[in-house]
């Protein structure tokens, strides 16, 4: 088993109908996955995430075993 981090786009509050939902061996490569699927799937740019919006992100962040 390897350790990971999960995040599901739908646990994150006003996108609660997304699909997507991501999986990485570390949490950098997970960031960059969650500001491309921002940018693709909500046009949303991960450059203008304040603060508030990365610490609530981060909550949404799970550690998972593969
Ligand atoms: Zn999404």
């Amino acid at each position: 088993m390897t350790r990971a981090y999960s995040y599901a786009c739908r646990d994150c509050e006003g996108m609660e109908a997304c699909p997507a939902s991501m999986t990485t061996q570390t949490k950098d490569e997970l960031w960059q996955l969650m500001a491309l699927h921002a940018k693709l799937a909500h046009d949303e740019n991960a450059a203008d995430w304040d603060q508030d919006t990365r610490d609530y992100l981060e909550t949404l962040i799970k550690p998972v075993s593969v």
